[in-house]
């Protein structure tokens, strides 16, 4: 068969060939089967597990209001769409949405995709053209890095928050009158820490560069009206582009961009992945426009704060054990906690040999290997929620300790 010719072709891939023999010995981190709804505590074939390793940042995933919220959307406009916003698949609850997060951004206006991947995708490749650069830190996420291949563009990137590399691939030449477009996420997913936003907006400034701010992570966490990591830096009014993913602190799926009614008109006529895609269903419409709806209440600002205060109990915890878990990241007048605790391992196969044995003591987490991570920077990602209790991130802390003293050293 054409198709077995082209599968041998990774025969001999690093990654493939793992996954190969931790999936016969089972001990594999990937693609376990989840059997209720995404909570503190979850059901993992047959067990439970305290779940870490989830985006669900807020707890809002099971909240009775969200969830109310998909079923009246999808009672009133149905399972689906069938068609692109372009076509048949704006319904007024898109616009709702819409208008909801340019509001709460303070911007001109905002445009919802079906995805967070789509609309990094579609937004970078719509903007950047050939004659232009991106100049993207190296652990942005994958689908900046799709968006940018398919834009065309030179692609520059630099050291993971390392300013001075930043600002030397800015001070390149750039041909012609191609513009300069850097793009950071606010916070990263596999680290957990924020990018030095204040430094970063003023560099795009001095060399006259543009400036796209990944809030996926962010969004619903930092900021007096929990917009994201730009508006703990106060640099909001200097991000030419704000993206954020509905599927984490949300709790839904989908994605969007908060920006100017000419970057908007540009995307809806230029974004691809906006144009021939089917629109987001009723039921995450409706649940998105809930879940921002709640986080701009008070309820928002004390899960924020709880999620907040329970990451840094787990982190505090797990130093008090000697563990490496990163630095707090510094921000203007301090430093903050981040949802994501990341517990440096380095191997990539003592990490998993990690994975495997908290799974089989009831703690979820996600392992980080490479390429997700640098070579022998492998990590297990431990995130926490605001519905976590106190006593679930002491069991998480004690479980932990006690299974890496385990490790074979
Ligand atoms: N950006 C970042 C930083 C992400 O971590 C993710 C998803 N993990 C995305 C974009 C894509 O978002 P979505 O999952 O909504 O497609």
């Amino acid at each position: 068969m054409t198709v077995n010719r082209l599968i041998k072709r990774l025969d001999g891939d690093d990654r493939v060939e793992l996954l190969r023999s931790v999936r016969e010995a089972d001990v594999s981190p990937y693609f376990r089967v989840m059997e209720s709804a995404t909570a503190p505590v979850v059901q993992v074939e047959g067990h439970d597990k305290i779940m870490l390793g989830s985006n669900n940042y807020l707890g809002l995933a099971d909240h009775p209001d969200i969830k109310n919220a998909a079923r009246d959307a999808l009672d009133t406009f149905g399972s689906a769409v069938t068609g692109s916003r372009l076509l048949n698949g704006t319904m007024d609850l898109h616009l709702e949405l819409e208008n909801e997060i340019a509001e709460w951004h303070g911007t001109e206006g905002a445009m919802v995709f079906t995805t967070g991947y789509q609309t990094n995708v579609g937004t970078i490749s719509a903007v950047v053209g050939k004659q232009d650069v991106i100049v993207v830190d190296s652990a942005a996420h994958a689908s900046i890095r799709d968006g940018s291949l398919l834009s065309g563009a030179e692609i520059r990137k630099f050291a993971h928050n390392d300013l001075q590399d930043l600002e030397e691939q800015l001070r390149k030449p750039v041909d012609g009158d191609g513009a300069v477009l850097v793009i950071v996420d606010g916070l990263y997913s596999m680290e957990g820490d924020l990018a030095p936003l204040g430094e970063i907006t003023a560099l795009c400034t001095r060399y006259g560069a543009a400036l796209m701010v990944d809030e996926a992570h962010s969004l619903g966490i930092y900021g007096e009206q929990l917009t994201g990591a730009v508006e703990l830096f106060g640099t909001a009014n200097d991000t030419d582009i704000r993206m954020a993913s509905l599927s984490k602190s949300p709790s839904s799926t989908g994605g969007f961009i908060a920006g100017s009614n000419d970057l908007l008109d540009t995307l809806r006529i230029h974004a691809r992945a906006f144009l021939f895609t089917t629109s987001g269903v009723p039921a995450a419409v409706g649940a998105s426009l809930a879940s921002i709806r709640l986080i701009r209440s008070e309820e928002g600002r004390q899960r924020a704060s709880r999620v907040l205060a329970n990451a840094e109990a787990l982190r505090s915890g797990l130093v008090a054990e000697g563990l490496d878990v990163g630095k707090r990241s510094p921000i203007p007048g301090g430093d903050t906690a981040s949802p994501i605790v990341s517990l440096h391992i380095g191997d990539d196969l003592v990490a998993m040999d990690l994975w495997r044995k908290l799974f089989d003591k009831g703690i979820f987490t996600s392992a980080a290997l490479h390429p997700a991570v640098p070579r022998n920077g492998a990590l297990l990602r431990l995130c926490t929620m605001a519905s976590h209790t106190d006593d679930q991130i002491r069991t998480a802390i004690s479980t932990i300790a006690e299974t890496v003293a385990e490790l074979p050293s």
